[in-house]
């Protein structure tokens, strides 16, 4: 039977994260994908490296910090997937956040980045609103710009993988994990490579399933704890016809949301919606009343899509998040990822449930000093914030 040190179940943007800082401390790792790298919610993203400026609105500060700093990393090391945008956000009459409020925010946004030049922000002058892709002006009274980041999230998650496999990380691709079972040493782990059934060892199992993990974790003996958690539904839509200036970040007029309307290889994408969802995860799929909600946002705003149907639609995709289980409404609720243990002291399995495409560095920092305990004394090879990310595409 093959040993390791660390095995990953998902090839999602933490599976590949978890994977490459197991590499990158000296340890053994394998990476165990069903489908493909990045088949799961970690292609269907609204693709932004951000810091999350509508988190400031909920609190979300500590979370906010790490991922400007994180987006920072990424501009270093991604330079070739991650690139600074800029993003504008109109505010009309009848917007509910005034751009005093957004000025605060976006204040608040520069200083937890550190004042670096990409947090400046300003207004667009009124002489410039001819250059914003045709936005509708009529009651408009300012526009605010501030600057984020884009990226293409499968090609960045398959980067990732490619930079651990070149630290001597393994994959095993399509495999299935079916089961594992707990011992003494760590985990004894059973999965399915075409016709083959194949069996390893782990000092730790790291369960990176995405909205898969209850499953995965359900898959383990005896059983452990599985956090309860809400499947939320987020739809995209991508249309013909490009906005070229940057980001847009608008309400929508159907519910005041927060939606973004950006460019997208030659053409526009709209997103996102937010849709309590109770299915198995492989059944998620954008609904019609999605995507005319979606629709609805881009022909308020930019008159030139107002003849847009859901004919008009060249591409569209869903994702879910994985949020703590909760009452409230899903915009409001707190994005922080929960990390959960078999045990407190040395485990052999970790769950990670929920997080951000934007923190999968600092979250797989994390996943290693959790289970550090019950691996070997790691040998580093590498520091994953100095590893620079190629496009493999
Ligand atoms: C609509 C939407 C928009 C978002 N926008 C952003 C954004 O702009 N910026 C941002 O920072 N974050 C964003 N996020 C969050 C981010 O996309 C996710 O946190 C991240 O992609 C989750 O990655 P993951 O690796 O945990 O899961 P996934 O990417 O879902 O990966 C899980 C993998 O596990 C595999 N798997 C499942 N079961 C098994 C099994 N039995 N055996 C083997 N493999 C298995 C699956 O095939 C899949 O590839 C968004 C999320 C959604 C839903």
């Amino acid at each position: 039977m093959k040993v390791f040190d660390v095995i990953v179940v998902g090839g999602g943007i933490h599976g590949a994260g978890v994977l490459q800082a197991a590499v990158a401390a000296g340890h053994r790792a394998l990476l165990i994908e069903k489908h493909g790298i990045a088949s799961g919610t970690s292609s269907r993203s609204s693709k932004l490296i951000h810091g999350g400026l509508r988190y400031l609105e909920s609190g979300q500060f500590a979370l906010v910090r790490e991922s400007l700093r994180e987006r920072a990393i990424h501009l270093r090391i991604a330079p070739s997937l991650v690139e600074l945008k800029p993003f504008y956000i109109p505010v009309y009459k009848n917007t509910r956040r005034r751009p005093w409020q957004l000025k605060l925010g976006l204040f608040v946004y520069a200083m937890l980045g550190g004042f670096d030049a990409s947090t400046r922000f300003g207004t667009v002058p009124r002489v410039r609103w001819v250059e914003l892709d045709g936005l509708d002006t009529e009651n408009l009274d300012a526009v605010i710009r501030y600057q984020d980041a884009q990226t293409d999230d499968a090609s960045l998650t398959r980067a990732v993988v490619q930079s651990a496999c070149m630290l001597g990380g393994e994959l095993a691709m399509p495999a299935r994990f079916l089961e594992a079972q707990l011992d003494d040493e760590g985990v004894t782990v059973l999965y399915e490579e075409g016709a083959a059934r194949r069996e390893c060892h782990a000092r730790v199992l790291v369960n990176a399933a995405g909205p898969w993990a209850p499953a995965v974790s359900r898959a383990v003996h005896p059983a452990i704890p599985i956090p309860a958690i809400d499947l939320i539904q987020g739809t995209h839509i991508v249309v013909p016809l490009a906005v070229t200036a940057g980001i847009y970040y608008v309400e929508s007029p159907a519910d005041g949301r927060a939606v973004f309307v950006m460019p997208w290889h030659g053409a526009t994408m709209i997103g996102t919606t937010e849709t309590p969802y109770r299915g198995e995860p492989d059944g998620v799929h954008p609904l019609p009343a999605e995507e005319e909600y979606l629709l609805e946002v881009v022909r308020r705003y930019f008159p030139a899509f107002r003849h847009m149907t859901r004919d008009s639609i060249v591409d569209r995709f869903a994702g879910l998040r994985v949020l703590p289980a909760a009452s409230e409404a899903a915009f409001g609720r707190s994005r922080e990822t929960i990390y959960s243990t078999d045990r407190n002291v040395k485990p052999r399995v970790l769950g990670i449930f929920g997080g951000k495409l934007t923190g999968w560095r600092a979250a797989a920092d994390h996943v290693l000093e959790r289970i550090g305990p019950s691996l070997p004394q790691p040998r580093r090879v590498a520091a994953t914030k100095d590893l620079i990310l190629r496009s493999s595409t």
